[in-house]
């Protein structure tokens, strides 16, 4: 048996290892869209492989870097089944339609002026629809046999609803070999989700390091912390609260949070409003699964009824409620996407608040270089929108405290927990060049040895 790296290798989308089996059968943990910095969105119609003899995919969790790559392998013959769990299906369809709609926005402002006809859309609503049809759902801790010598069992990770670490066993040749492939992992007691599960007897992981440099800096719970926001520009200053936050799992845990405080009495006279079609729609999906949840939201849930409404909070759907928005008087809230600041609502909410020192921009997630959002955090005096240019007067900040990997202490935490007498090796993935190189040097010095760091296209034998 081999096991192919074709994605998220010293990097951290486009996820997609491959399995083949001596047999010549063929099974893909994750097919993820590539997108780094300079990417062409192109490169990902190309794969290193006969999409056709795919035997099945096993999907961990609903992003875009996971799953975004789904319908271009069903538009090159891929007919296999693809296994996720119940919340991942329902996200991942809300994900990949609106990635379509991304696909032909960006396509329609580049063409806008040019006579170029070039298309730079990689899939149509008509390949999600037909992707969709091909999903099997599976649960937690269920093990699932796919032909004699290949099963798998899905752990929870964590990172987001329904998502999940895979445990490959592969028998071949009188041996059992297993595989663990930790998707991405969460960090402990985060809001909303369970805790990341250890994965047992591996002899070999695959393993994520996102955030293998880092160390999480916010040590408040979350509501001490959006509390804290909210004094600082609400309260204070009775000014306007702008929370930048990613559309999936991001909004919910604030929407949550908010909750919590509002039952705690803390936003008399603050209202709260969510504005961003795929958080909304996120939230819907959220409300269905709450048994996928951590004991916190359950018991929350048991209590109230309901884990994202409260009377302060209005969803912002129509082009009307946009407008009210407009004329609503401070103090008040407003929860909006996309995370990092580029494209999405949220830039509406940045340009009516950029020049107003009483408005407060939160920053809740990772930026990535050269997006809004990062140019915000680095304290860039001005910024331009489109043709909209302005000053900036309002104060920019940031949390970590939604954060859905785990730093370098959780990871290190994760792997001496999956450490057994089996173990052979680790393998470290989703994580830029200088990330996963650092980590693993910081393993070593631990005396964490057995680490490989692999790059696109080595596959190695079992
Ligand atoms: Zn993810």
């Amino acid at each position: 048996m081999k096991l192919k790296f074709y994605g998220a290798t010293q990097q951290v989308t486009g996820s997609m290892h491959l399995l083949e089996f001596d047999n010549n059968s063929k099974i893909l943990i994750d097919c993820g869209l590539q997108y780094e910095s300079g990417d062409k969105l192109d490169i990902n119609d190309k794969f290193p492989f006969n999409p056709s003899e795919i035997n099945c995919i096993i999907l961990t969790h609903s992003h875009i870097d996971h799953s975004g790559n789904i319908p271009t392998i069903v538009k090159h013959g891929f007919k296999g089944t693809i296994y996720c769990t119940k919340p991942t299906a329902s996200l991942v369809e809300n994900l990949l339609y609106d990635s379509v709609n991304v696909q032909y926005a960006v396509n329609k402002s580049k063409k806008k002026g040019k006579k170029s006809k070039q298309n730079t859309v990689l899939y149509s609503s008509k390949h999600v629809k037909e992707s969709l049809e091909h999903i099997k759902l599976i649960d937690f801790h269920n093990k699932i046999k796919i032909n004699e010598n290949f099963s798998f069992t899905f752990y929870n990770a964590g990172h987001i609803l329904g998502a999940a670490s895979v445990l490959a066993e592969i028998n071949e040749n009188g041996k059992t070999i297993k595989i663990g492939f930790t998707g991405d992992l969460g960090k402990e007691n985060s809001k909303i989700v369970v805790n990341p599960e250890i994965m047992p007897d591996i002899d070999y992981l695959v393993c994520e390091s996102t955030y293998g440099n880092r160390k999480h800096k916010c040590l408040n719970t979350a509501e001490d912390e959006i509390l804290n926001h909210i004094n600082l520009s609400c309260k204070n200053k009775k000014g306007r609260l702008i929370i930048a936050a990613f559309s999936v799992g991001r909004t919910q845990a604030i929407l949550f949070t908010l909750n919590q405080l509002y039952k705690r009495g803390e936003l008399n006279g603050i209202k709260v409003f969510t504005d961003s079609k795929l958080g909304i729609q996120s939230t819907r999906v959220h409300e269905q699964f709450d048994e996928y949840m951590n004991n916190e939201a359950q018991e929350f849930f048991k209590k109230h009824g309901d884990l994202f409404n409260f009377p302060n909070l209005k969803v912002i759907e129509t082009e009307y409620d946009q407008q009210d928005l407009n004329y609503q008087n401070e103090p008040y809230i407003i929860v909006s996407s996309a995370g990092m600041v580029e494209g999405g609502r949220i830039q509406q909410h940045v340009r009516n608040n950029i020049h107003n020192p009483v408005s407060y921009i939160l920053i809740a997630g990772y930026c990535a270089d050269g997006t809004l959002g990062n140019k915000l955090l680095q304290g860039q005096k001005s910024i331009k929108i489109g043709s909209f240019e302005s000053p900036v007067y309002a104060k920019v900040t940031s949390t970590d405290i939604f954060s859905a990997h785990p730093d370098r202490d959780g990871l290190v935490k994760y792997l001496k927990d999956s450490e057994n007498k089996n173990l052979k090796k680790v393998f470290l993935i989703h994580g830029d060049k200088k990330t996963i190189e650092g980590f693993k040097e910081y393993l070593e010095e631990i005396n964490f040895n057995k680490i490989e760091i692999p790059i696109r296209g080595n596959e190695y034998t079992f």
